[in-house]
Formats: structure tokens, sequence, C-alpha cells
């Protein structure tokens, strides 16, 4: 304000004098025309160095802008005063990415950043040896294309990341990784990779430990189980302080059983490969072949047992895990419902999911226990499990299978009045089959539906 003030003074007074002296020359107009162009070129002049200044490399040349007067002045130290600020601003920011570069690099985890057209714009030197990125070549390359394991392009191309892959890195097989993505900005993504070798290493240690045990223990416990049965019916020749620990022994080897029996099934759920959805078989078929099996745990409580499916229904799995998983739900509906309950087996299903649902009106599960039922050897009330037979296995046997056909398991349950627990299965793993004319009369209802008293 204060330079253009001076500055209006300045022309003022030079107006004038120059106006004054063309005055008394007679030459007034020519002599203000000359002033104008004088001032003019003088301008223009400024212009002219302001304009070789700012094309100047500033980055690697930091001198100053030429000196100058007036209003130039100002404008000169103003521009060069935000030069100043902007320098120091980006000067901040290089260190603050530097920082993080460097912090980045130091970590043993691998970050990548990949744009919105799923090419890769950053990275940190771990993803270099896990993955075998290489700067700059693959810089602007699609992910897809660097890292070609089928099931990371599936993992890839989801819309929501909850769960992490693990994947083999590329071209070492030995070596285990585990992937999980971030979406932000626009549809930008921050993917990080970890090593997992090890842990995964371990785990399979565990599962093949588990596995052997559980073999080795099968052959002794069923021996032990054989001559305890022959001894029980043998028993008139012994005496009869024996009958009661070798029935008791009986029901604890024929417990031991179960739960080795249990053991090596869960442990072939976690080493088998996922089944594909290729192989189909009849929903409503194999209830009534569960229903079949459990007649002779119905004969000793009389339960009224009720079954709803279509009977075009077919599923796309593996029918013996599914059996596992459904038959485990049905056995603990019967054991925890008192004599004369009901079960209700119905499965629903619209274009999207199927629900089969397996209700009770049994002694029902306090709400803090229910998070915790699919988790190994985990009992509501161990003298009532063991009283039952049960294992604390089937739970987590349900959640296995379920997981590896892609459902989930929903629970809700209240104490005195019953339990729900229902298998939530997508699309990909059922079908509406075509209707067989023998076993299916056009007069016949889809459903079937089975009541057992
Ligand atoms: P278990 O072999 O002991 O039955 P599970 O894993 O099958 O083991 O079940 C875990 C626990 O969940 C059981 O001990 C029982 O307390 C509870 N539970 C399972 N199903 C039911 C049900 N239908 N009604 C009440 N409680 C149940």
């Amino acid at each position: 304000m204060y330079a253009w003030r001076s500055e209006l003074k300045w022309l003022l007074v030079v107006f004038s004098l120059t106006g004054a002296v063309g005055y008394f020359l007679n030459i007034l107009l020519p002599s203000l025309l000359v002033l104008t162009l004088i001032l003019l070129i003088i301008d223009l002049l400024q212009l002219h160095r302001l304009k070789t200044w700012l094309a100047k490399d500033h980055g690697s040349d930091k001198s100053e802008p030429p000196v100058s007067f007036g209003v130039w002045g100002g404008v000169f130290d103003g521009i060069y005063r935000l030069q100043k600020q902007e320098r120091r601003a980006s000067a901040h920011l290089e260190s603050l990415l530097n920082k993080a570069q460097e912090s980045s690099a130091a970590l043993e985890t691998g970050i990548i950043m990949i744009n919105r057209y799923n090419n890769l714009d950053w990275w940190n030197r771990a993803t270099e040896t896990m993955l075998g990125l290489r700067y700059p070549q693959d810089r602007g390359q699609s992910i897809t294309n660097l890292i070609r394991a089928p099931e990371f392009a599936e993992y890839f191309n989801r819309e929501s990341y909850d769960e992490p892959l693990k994947l083999n890195a590329p071209g070492e097989n030995a070596r285990m990784l585990e992937c999980q993505i971030a979406l932000f900005g626009k549809h930008e993504r921050l993917m990080i990779v970890r090593d997992i070798t090890q842990l995964h290493r371990l785990e399979l240690m565990r599962k093949d430990f588990v596995g052997n045990v559980s073999h080795e223990l099968g052959t002794p416990i069923t021996v032990i189980k054989g001559y305890l049965e022959a001894i029980i019916d043998n028993m008139q020749d012994m005496d009869p302080k024996w009958k009661k620990p070798i029935e008791q022994m009986h029901q604890q080897s024929a417990r031991m059983e179960n739960i080795v029996r249990d053991l090596l099934l869960l442990s072939s759920l976690e080493t088998k490969h996922r089944p594909k959805p290729q192989d189909s078989f009849s929903l409503s078929r194999l209830l009534n072949d569960i229903n079949d099996d459990l007649m002779q745990l119905l004969k000793r409580k009389s339960h009224h047992f009720s079954i709803e499916c279509d009977l075009l229904l077919e599923m796309l799995g593996d029918r013996g895990e599914i059996y596992s998983a459904l038959s485990n739900l049905v056995v603990n509906a019967v054991k925890y419902t008192p004599a004369n309950g009901l079960i209700n087996i119905q499965v629903q299903h619209d274009d999207e999911t199927l629900k089969i649902m397996v209700e009770d009106n049994g002694i029902g599960i306090e709400p803090q226990h229910i998070s915790r039922l699919t988790e190994r050897f985990y009992r509501v009330d161990v003298s009532r499990s063991s009283e039952t037979g049960g294992t604390g296995l089937g739970l987590a046997i349900v959640k296995h299978v379920l997981m590896r056909h892609d459902a989930e398991l929903i629970i809700s349950s209240e104490i005195g009045r019953g339990s729900r627990f229902i298998c939530h299965f997508p699309a990909t793993r059922f079908r509406i089959g075509q209707p067989v004319m023998d076993t299916l009369t056009k007069s016949q209802s889809r459903k079937t539906s089975l009541a057992l008293n």
C-alpha cells in the first residue's frame, strides 16, 4: 500500500514537473508523450528482468531476484518471499517423505501402493525381496501380471478385503506370504505383505502332530475298548465289585475313541484342499440319511422330529463333510433337549442364499457362551457334556466344514427355550436340480416334510 502511494506521488511529481517545463517551452504534449514512453520502457525492462529471473531453474539456482525500486521492487520481494515459503514447505515435505521412505525401508513388512488402474505406484525394499519386484522396471506394471497366482487375482478383484490371503511367494514355493489389501483415496489400494513362512511351518507341525497323535492313539484305544467289551459280555463269571469300574472304563474308552475320531476329522479338514463346487448331491436325501442314522439315539429319548426341504435342492461340495456338520448339529439338538422335545430341520433358499436351520426347544445356551461355542473343547457345562458323551469338538467341525464351503454359522439361543443353528451357504454352493419323473410325479409337492415321533 505504502509503495503504491509513494509511486503515485512520484508519478504526480514527475508528470507535474515535465508538464510545467513543457508548458514554458511550449512543447507540453510532446514532453508528456516522451515521459510516458520513458516510463513504459522502464516498466518493460523491469518485466523483462522479472521474466528472466523466473525462467531460471530455482531448484539449483537459489539467487535472489534483481534489485528493483518502487512498485516493481515490492513485486520482486513478494514473489521472492512466496518462493522462500514454498521452498521451506517442500523441504519439510521432502524430509517427511524421506523419513517415511527410510522407516518403511527398514520394515520387514512389504508395503505396496497400487493406483486405481491396478498398476504399481510405489513399494518398499522388503517387497522387492518377498515378491521379486524390481525398481524402476516394474513401476506402472499391473500387479496381477507380476503376481500370477490365480487365488491372488481372485482376491485382488474382490470388493472387500476382510480376510488376508495366504499364498506362496512367486517362484519360491517354500516361502509363504500373507497379503492384506486396504482401499484408500479414489479406489487406490495399499497392500501389506508379510512373510509367514515360520508361522505356517509351525501351524503345519501342529496339524501334523495332532493328526499323528490321534492316528497313533486310535489302535490302542480300539484294542482296549474291544477287550473291555469282551469282559462286559462275560461279566457273570466275575466278582460283581468289578462291574461298575469296568463299565466306566468302557464308557471312557468310547469317549476317547470319539475324541480321536473328531480330532482326526478336524485335522483332515485343516489339511485337505477346499472342496470344489463341482460335486453335487441331494440335500433332502442327505437329511433323510442323517435322520435314519439317528434313529438309534431317538429310540432312547422320544423326540418329535421334523424335516422340511425342497426335493430338488442340490448342494455343491463334499457330501461327507456336509453330512458330518449337519449330523453334529442334529445330534447336539438331541443331546441338549429333554425327552419329548421338538427338533426341527428347515431348509429355506432364495437366489442368493441357502439356509439350513436346526432348531430345538431344549435347555438353551446363555448368551456369554455363544461366541465361543465353535472353539475346540469349549463346553458350556463340562459335567453335562461328559454325561452326554460330548467331545467338545462337534461345533469346531461344523465351523470348519462351513468355512470350507464358503458358508457361515449363526447361533441364537435362549436359556430354557431352545437353540437355533443356521448354516448360511452362498449361491455358489447350491442349485435347483431337474425333477426326475419317476421320483416326483407332477401332482407331488416339491417340498418334503417328514415328522417322526
Ligand atoms: P459337545 O461334544 O460337548 O456337544 P460341541 O462342540 O458339539 O461339543 O458343542 C459345544 C457346546 O455347545 C456343548 O458342550 C453344549 O454345551 C453347547 N451346545 C451345542 N449344541 C447345543 C444345543 N443344541 N443346545 C444347547 N447347548 C448346545
